[in-house]
């Protein structure tokens, strides 16, 4: 039972790597805050990852995102560490999101520029892709492991980096809004140990500065692992970056 605890643990990590790509690529620098235009292939297939593996509306995330940029660390902020407390963003940070995201008006407001289509309302289904992948951990599991212990495996797995993925939104929202290093002059923080483990959303006192730079890094010594992903699939004409911010 060791190696399928191992290999787990490996599933889990990957999965939870992938889908932080995904949301940072897709969901943030594209969609949210169009820094890079996304071939549609890539931007489908991103966006069934995040259905599967995280069950978010993409125009949920946005709305609830621009909306936090709006009022950044201000009344109207659904997420700020300074008017609700970080230990408290840490732990709920998914509930305040949920919370904003099911208001309607907060939803039509803030993706005006974002067209309806059937397939993201289809997509918006996130319970049906949640169940979808976790059938299939729980299968894949039990092809590699066996018996009841294979589909147990594979469900906790998929929860384990389910719940690695909603903790790293709320070290996001939380800890890098308090601790760390700024580079400019606003409220979010950088923390490098956290970019490597967010696709680079740890370096968020630079996005918080340059919303729509499709690069998260600005210093020599700070690390942003989706950059070299979207410098390859601009090589591959699969994505277009607008130009980058000139910055000292
Ligand atoms: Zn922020
Ligand atoms: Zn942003």
């Amino acid at each position: 039972m060791l190696i399928p605890i191992l290999i787990a643990l490996l599933v889990a990590f990957a999965s939870m790597q992938l889908s932080s790509l995904c949301t940072t690529i897709y969901l943030h620098r594209a969609m949210a805050h169009k820094g890079l235009q996304l071939h549609p292939a890539v931007a489908m297939l991103m966006r069934v990852e995040i259905w599967l593996f995280t069950g978010i509306s993409m125009r949920e995330w946005v709305a609830v995102h621009r909306k936090h940029h709006h009022f950044t660390d201000e009344e109207g902020d659904p997420h700020s560490p300074y008017l609700k407390g970080l230990m408290k963003v840490l732990l709920l940070n998914a509930m305040y999101y949920a919370q904003e995201a099911r208001k309607p008006e907060v939803v039509a407001k803030y993706t005006q520029d974002i067209p309806r289509t059937r397939t993201e309302a289809v997509l918006s289904q996130g319970w049906i892709g949640l169940g979808i992948m976790l059938a299939a951990f729980m299968y894949g599991f039990h092809l590699l492991a066996g018996g009841w212990a294979g589909p147990v495996l594979g469900a906790a797995t998929f929860v384990v980096q389910g719940a690695g993925y909603i903790f790293s939104s709320a070290v996001i929202n939380g800890i890098c809004h308090c601790v760390g290093y700024r580079n400019f002059n606003n409220t979010a923080t950088n923390l490098r140990s956290v970019a490597w483990l967010t696709g680079g959303e740890g370096l968020h006192n630079n996005h918080h500065q340059y919303p729509a730079s499709s690069k998260f890094s600005m210093r020599k010594w700070e690390i942003d692992p989706a950059w070299p992903v979207i410098q390859v699939l601009t090589k591959l004409h699969l994505a277009q970056p607008l130009p980058l911010p000139q910055q000292g």
